[in-house]
């Protein structure tokens, strides 16, 4: 699905340097590597805070913490996402409440979030999922008619710009109070090991949310709040300074795929090719179709067989899952979700992808649908 050798043998030269002069200052812990990778992805964001932390779930978890919630408080956001995302709400005693997405983009839906405020929703969890943006727009104007506080999961997005009607823009994740995200390795801006961060323009919150990730403390053994230990590696901050630096190269990268697909899928009725939003770049951190419920596992199985991975994200929809049964929900709560968890299928996409990986992979394709 992805491609992380090529990848680092192709920017081998400045990754070693960066690890070989880590290894040498043997700063790993809060090494001048991290502050100067979170100050360069602040000015490449345009955001006057980034935070960085251990990894995605952790960025979300702390930023649900600065918020202040109490038990009982209510979260909405989408069933149609990877499991960190609910998990924290879970973990910190707050209420789950969940939406439906729009069949189009696979993003939350507005009337379906609308359905779910209550006098008791205190944030609302937009993903820019597969690595376009969420229709912040309206998800503002909703939560703050409402005061209800905004946390963007970026985790597959960083990177992506969203445009609003007065023509201004903004990148994914400096839109609502916090941002989080994840440099896990395969995510577009990934590291060589875990990694995440949280983004702010409130400095006062961005103070907060230092504290909280180092065990709520500003001043050494003086503890403010409760908090955690989450920390980004020294290693992994000057791995993340030299990718940031190529992030909109692999982003385009990662289009011109998309655009090989697209074409080459464009005469077969039986695949809806990922559709783009025109308020949102897309970045692609999955090239995600849509086929037929009774025809996906099978093309799934064909192009395992023919030496192609295919994924499933996500097979089963959170209110679907054992661990989350106790929330009542049923597949016809969200019916939008629950048909995508059935037609849904990614196929590989990465930086590094050659035309003759992509001609092979889409005559493949195509055989499976001209056979049936
Ligand atoms: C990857 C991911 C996360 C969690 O990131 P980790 O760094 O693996 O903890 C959270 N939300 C979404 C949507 C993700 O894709």
């Amino acid at each position: 699905m992805v491609d992380l050798k090529t990848q680092y043998i192709r920017l081998k030269a400045d990754i070693d340097n960066a690890i070989a002069s880590v290894l040498e200052s043997a700063a790993f812990i809060r090494g001048p590597e991290v502050r100067l990778f979170e100050e360069e992805l602040q000015r490449y964001l345009g955001v006057r805070n980034v935070i960085s932390c251990a990894n995605g779930t952790d960025a979300l978890q702390v930023a649900l913490m600065s918020l202040g919630l109490k038990p009982g408080d209510e979260v909405i956001t989408t069933g149609f996402t990877f499991i960190a995302t609910v998990e924290v709400v879970e973990l910190l005693g707050l209420k789950l409440v969940l939406a439906d997405v729009d069949p189009s983009t696979y993003n939350i839906d507005i009337p379906s979030v609308e359905k779910a405020i209550t006098p008791r929703t205190k944030a609302i969890v937009p993903v820019h999922l597969f690595g376009q943006c969420a229709p912040m727009e309206p998800l503002m104007t909703l939560a703050e008619r409402h005061g209800i506080s905004v946390v963007e999961d970026t985790a597959q997005a960083t990177g992506a710009t969203y445009s609003f009607s007065d023509s201004t823009a903004k990148k994914a994740g400096t839109i609502g109070i916090i941002g989080c995200t994840s440099f896990f390795p395969s995510k577009n801006l990934g590291c060589y090991g875990d990694g995440g961060a949280l983004f702010t323009n409130d400095d006062a919150l961005a103070s907060l949310i230092r504290g909280i990730t180092n065990h709520g403390m500003k001043v050494k053994y003086y503890h403010e709040t409760i908090g955690v230990n989450s920390r980004l590696d020294t290693i992994q901050a000057a791995i993340l300074r030299v990718k940031l630096r190529h992030l909109d190269e692999f982003n385009e990268a990662r289009n011109r795929v998309a655009e090989f697909y697209d074409n080459a899928f464009n005469d077969i009725d039986d695949i809806k090719v990922p559709h783009r939003h025109p308020d949102s770049t897309h970045i692609f951190h999955q090239y995600t179709i849509r086929v037929p419920a009774e025809s996906r596992d099978a093309l799934k199985e064909h192009l395992e067989n023919e030496g192609i991975p295919a994924m499933i994200y996500y097979p089963v929809p959170l209110y679907m899952q054992k661990a989350y049964s106790h929330l009542g929900y049923s597949a016809d709560d969200f019916p939008v979700t629950s048909m995508l968890c059935n037609e849904v299928l990614s196929l590989p996409m990465h930086s590094e992808m050659t035309e003759d990986q992509l001609t092979y992979i889409t005559e493949r394709v195509k055989a499976f649908f001209n056979n049936k």
